[in-house]
């Protein structure tokens, strides 16, 4: 009689630790059978999104030129002129001949410049500006950054539109267990 008593002071003592371990091998060994195909990804584990990134266009805006395709020519801050540096943008220099008086040694009007004392700029031609070399004129030039397109390739989808994200529904295991 002793040894039954004893039983029964211990036993309940066990019992919510024999339990615990049992519930806990039983999920962290499921078999096959517990598994089904996972119906969001058709058990592929990844599903296709459309790119947020692009917005399924496979291209976005470029940020260097912001869409427009050119840039302003930094040579020339988008004049497309290049002043001359030969005649300070004047488009006239002091005459060689007479050097600027009119006049020629003899005291006579100059007869290059006409007693004018200027010439015309043989750089520029007398505009005062050549076309920035840079831009030839335009002011603008083509984005280095798009080509001049306007847009690059949207490096998220590598242009698809489209990327492959992992299944939520499964965690990109392409299963998920029976009664989930
Ligand atoms: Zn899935
Ligand atoms: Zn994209
Ligand atoms: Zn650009
Ligand atoms: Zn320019
Ligand atoms: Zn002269
Ligand atoms: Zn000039």
């Amino acid at each position: 009689m002793k040894h039954r008593i004893l039983f029964n002071f211990i036993y309940p003592l066990l019992l919510p630790c024999l339990l615990n371990s049992c519930s806990s091998n039983k999920s962290s060994s499921p078999s096959e059978d517990d598994y089904v195909e996972c119906e969001e990804c058709e058990g592929n584990g990844y599903v296709i999104k459309e790119c947020s990134e692009c917005e399924g266009e496979g291209n976005i805006t470029c940020s260097y030129c912001y869409g427009r395709g050119g840039v302003r020519c930094s040579m020339c801050f988008g004049s497309g002129r290049d002043e001359c540096v030969s005649c300070n943008g004047t488009g006239r220099k002091e005459c060689f001949s007479c050097n600027g008086s009119g006049y020629d040694s003899d005291g006579d009007q100059c007869g290059m410049c006409w007693g004018d004392g200027y010439e015309r700029c043989s750089m520029c031609f007398g505009k005062g500006y050549d076309d920035c070399f840079s831009c030839n004129g335009r002011g603008v030039k083509p984005c280095s950054n798009c080509d001049g397109e306007g847009y690059v390739e949207c490096e998220e989808c590598s242009g698809y539109g489209k990327v492959k994200v992992e299944c939520e529904e499964c965690n990109g295991e392409g299963k998920v267990l029976k009664d989930n």
